[in-house]
């Protein structure tokens, strides 16, 4: 594979203006894959960019509300068309920064290209209801209107599908935006800007600026003139989001983490609950919040299953994203593989038994890459440290449960609560599953990830705030309601 040296300076796109930041300090984004792969220099903002790009957004919030919820969204299907257009490269560069395969950042440019679309047609949906009024000579309704400025905070796991739900809903209801997206896929973010700059959003509306999450982020969240928030990332820093959004009134909107469950009863079909969980744990190197993590399996079918989720799990590849063999590439960053192979070592430690991977991978054409094995624990017990948190790596911990109400017990007994799926042909078991899981997302013979952009999406207990993003729920969160009388 030849190595690429490109080190294109990104600059920060501030009220219509590629801006390099005031310090003019930049970050280096690494191709997880290939340490010698540099994809670019990103701009190490600060607080000054910061106040920058939010006074360009609140100047432009009025003429930009005022514009019709439709023609807001034509500019979202400029966007998408651009976009469309750009998928090979824009693909390229989410597998380069953070390693995922390049069919699965393919498929995720498709699904930003789809969101873009689905909001751009919200533009022209309905917004409010007729109320009836005790007053027979009144009109009663509800209209809805933009927060304000809305800021923007993302993970790198998903760099360009999760910018776009969240920038999309929010600019289709009038808000205007400040995006800090993750330094790792930065990049990615930057050329996602670049097809809203080209499809003529105007100055201000779209604002993005890459740094420190301590810095930027936390002043995203303290900045009075940020009127709502929505993040997606880990429990830690989502929590102090909302304390500190909280404090000062503003909306806020929280995606965290999961420890998702898988159940298989023993009347499931046996390969098409391994092909899940395989799918589940191990695709995108487990780095999906609704990723398969803890699979809790009937006993009188646990050796059988154990037996050819082992054996299915000996056909993957590792390698790079870009190379049309691999089915799994590497950790997003040095600290993600650290994180996953100290989770593996607690494992060990605390008892559990490893029945396949366990090791950094590094044969063949690996070379320094941070790549990892696919791997499964078992004899887990309940307080574990790989059964209660969550690892954001390919690693399954395998319990057994004597029944399906036990099972359900188990799947619970964690403080998360984003996805789960069951295995069952038992229409008993399908309905205990829906009402007794403690999840946002439940399935039902299907992986524990996969998510359709018009349906809710969240979690529950410490996976969310309990908002929903996606589909009609998003417009709760960017608008606020307005009941109107009229007499
Ligand atoms: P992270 O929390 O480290 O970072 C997320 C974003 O927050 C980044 O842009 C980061 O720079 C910023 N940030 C960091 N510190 C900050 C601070 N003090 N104040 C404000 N912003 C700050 O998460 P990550 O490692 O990028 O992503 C992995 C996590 O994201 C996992 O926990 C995963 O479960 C979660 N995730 C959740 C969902 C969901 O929808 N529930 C989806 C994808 C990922």
């Amino acid at each position: 594979m030849t190595i690429k040296v490109e080190t294109k300076r990104y600059l920060n796109f501030i009220n219509g203006e590629w801006t390099p930041s005031v310090t003019s300090e930049v970050e280096r984004s690494m191709n997880p894959a290939d340490k010698n792969d540099v994809i670019g220099l990103v701009q190490k903002s600060t607080k000054e960019d910061l106040n920058n790009a939010v006074k360009a957004a609140k100047l432009a919030k009025d003429a930009w509300r005022k514009l019709s919820a439709s023609q807001r969204g034509e500019y979202l299907y400029k966007a998408a068309s651009i976009l469309e257009k750009r998928i090979n490269d824009i693909a390229e560069c989410a597998t380069r920064e953070m390693g995922k395969t390049l069919a699965e950042s393919k498929g995720e440019t498709a699904r930003g290209i789809a969101i873009l679309k689905y909001y751009a047609g919200e533009g022209m949906r309905k917004v409010g209801d007729v109320i009836p009024s005790t007053d027979p000579s009144a009109l009663m309704f509800t209209t809805r209107v933009p927060l304000g400025v809305v800021g923007v905070i993302t993970p790198w796991n998903f760099p360009i599908a999760i910018p776009i739900w969240k920038m999309a809903p929010a600019l289709v209801y009038g808000n205007t935006i400040v995006i800090k997206p993750a330094t790792e896929t930065a990049v990615t973010c930057a050329k996602i800007i670049e097809c809203f700059e080209e499809a003529g959003f105007p100055p201000g509306v779209v604002n993005m600026l890459t740094g420190p999450g301590s810095v930027v982020g936390q002043g995203i969240a303290d900045h009075e003139d940020v009127n709502g928030i929505t993040f997606t990332g880990s429990n830690g820093v989502g929590k102090q989001i909302g304390q500190s959004a909280l404090a000062r009134g503003a909306k806020y909107q929280l995606e965290m983490g999961g420890k998702n469950p898988v159940i298989v009863a023993a009347d499931a079909d046996l390969q098409l609950a391994v092909n899940a969980v395989i799918d589940g744990a191990f695709r995108s190197t487990g780095q999906k919040c609704t990723a398969t993590s803890r699979v809790i399996v009937l006993s009188d079918v646990y050796q059988e299953f154990k037996k050819a989720l082992v054996e299915k799990t000996k056909e993957i590849t590792i390698g790079n994203g870009l190379d049309r063999d691999t089915w799994m590439g590497p950790c997003a960053s040095e600290g993600q593989l650290n994180t996953v192979l100290s989770y593996i070592n607690k494992g060990l430690e605390e008892g559990a038994t490893l029945l396949i991977g366990g090791k950094r991978a590094e044969k063949g054409t690996l070379g320094n890459g941070y790549y990892v094995e696919p791997t499964i624990f078992e004899n887990c017990s309940q307080d574990m440290a790989i059964v209660q948190e969550e690892i954001f790596g390919p690693v399954i911990a395998l319990l057994k449960a004597e029944s399906v109400e036990e099972a359900l017990q188990i799947a619970n007994n964690v403080e998360y609560g984003l996805s789960a799926s069951i295995f069952t042909t038992n229409i008993q078991h399908f309905l205990s599953f829906i009402q007794d899981m403690e999840a946002g997302l439940i399935r039902i013979n299907a992986e524990s990830a996969g998510v359709e952009l018009q349906a809710p999406f969240g979690g529950m207990k410490n996976s969310s705030s309990h908002s929903r993003e996606q589909g009609e729920a998003a417009k709760e969160f960017f608008t606020s309601i307005k009941t109107v009388f009229v007499k």
